[in-house]
């Protein structure tokens, strides 16, 4: 067997142990015989995985009591519709558009009611996070909504938006568990679980409770309302078993690791090297401002796109795979997840330096 450094932006790399974990339990799950893969999500042995996973989640986020946690399915980009079919009652929503992800949001949004484009980045690239301290917030929005952590741009926000007593919306699905949040300043915080926590096909959804009632937009089918899954607890048709499986023993290593704080220190102290490296380098440069960069997604460029392509296929011969950026900013993009050892990080910074010196 041998393992790569993985640096994909999702589905991304998972903690070594917790594929091994699996491994073990893949023909037998504890004694009964079967996968996780293969037993009804109404047993009770299924009934025991969900519930550790929420409390495990509960325990790593401290959410409060009147926050409802849901595994839903149809990735992230489905709660771009979800959220308005929800929550926009005056069929007006506030949007700051920082990345592809957020305008996606945005534009689906359109499709039920006035979404606004409060603040944008699109100018430069995405490069940048606007200045969110006095928006122009509609007096009858019925939510502000932003992408916490812009995967392809690779910028952040390091202060949440004035929302001016407006509902706080968040995509948090390519920095979800990196750092602790307070989620009392949301009303709905969400993620795909493919980026940071676990395999793809699941999204977490951890909405304010007074949010889930039947007041939903006329014509919004059963499974788009957060009640049908709030009240059958995220299994009113089968759930992802095996993704609620998998990101329950993620939550577990993280608590073994000591939790978001101390996973906060270690991806600072990862994304420095490479931070670090890139402002020394006479041939990369990051294309994100410096105060806005994300401790998840790193992109950086040489200048030319030939040498780019030639820095991603022998990184690739040296085993360190995924790091073509996405099509729209060109260069490299190194995700660096929980999951990615911070000797991932020096390997990758060890073959730039090599690369350097070769080519400049
Ligand atoms: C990947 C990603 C999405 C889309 O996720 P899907 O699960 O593929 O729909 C949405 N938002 C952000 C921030 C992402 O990184």
């Amino acid at each position: 067997m041998s393992r790569v450094y993985n640096f994909s932006a999702g589905p991304a790399v998972l903690p070594e142990e917790v594929l091994k974990e699996a491994q073990e339990e893949l023909m037998d799950y504890r004694g009964c015989g079967m996968s996780v893969m293969e037993m009804s999500h109404r047993s009770s042995v299924f009934q025991q995985i969900i519930d550790e996973a929420e409390a495990d989640l509960r325990e790593l986020m401290n959410i409060p009591s009147e926050y409802r946690v849901l595994f839903l399915q149809g990735g992230a980009s489905l709660q771009f519709a979800m959220i308005p079919m929800n929550l926009m009652k005056n069929r007006v929503a506030d949007y700051i558009v920082t990345g592809q992800w957020a305008k996606k949001a945005y534009q689906e949004a359109q499709k039920f009611g006035k979404a606004n484009k409060i603040a944008s980045s699109e100018d430069k690239t995405f490069s940048y996070i606007p200045d969110c301290s006095d928006l122009p917030v509609s007096p009858d929005a019925d939510y502000v909504y932003i992408c916490e952590n812009n995967t392809i741009y690779g910028t952040k926000f390091k202060e949440l938006p004035n929302t001016k007593g407006k509902l706080l919306v968040s995509d948090v699905s390519s920095c979800f568990l990196s750092e602790p949040v307070d989620v009392s300043k949301y009303g709905i915080i969400y993620g795909g679980v493919q980026k940071n926590i676990g395999p793809a096909g699941m999204v977490i959804a951890i909405i304010r409770e007074d949010l889930i009632t039947e007041d939903v937009l006329p014509g919004t089918p059963t499974m788009m309302a957060y009640k049908t899954h709030a009240d059958a607890g995220s299994m009113y048709n089968t759930p992802n078993c095996w993704s609620i499986y998998m990101c329950g023993k993620v939550f577990r290593w993280l608590k073994r690791m000591g939790g978001l704080s101390v996973m906060k220190e270690k991806n600072e102290e990862k994304a420095k090297i490479l931070y670090d490296y890139l402002d020394s380098s006479r041939l990369f440069r990051g294309t994100v401002v410096p105060k806005d960069r994300s401790l998840m997604n790193v992109p950086f460029v040489t200048g030319d796109k030939e040498l780019d392509a030639k820095f991603v296929k022998e990184a690739k011969a040296a085993g360190l795979e995924n790091l073509k950026g996405h099509r729209t900013v060109g260069g490299m993009r190194a995700s660096i997840y929980n999951a990615m050892p911070k000797e991932g990080v020096e390997a990758l910074v060890a073959f730039m330096k090599k690369f350097e010196e070769e080519n400049l």
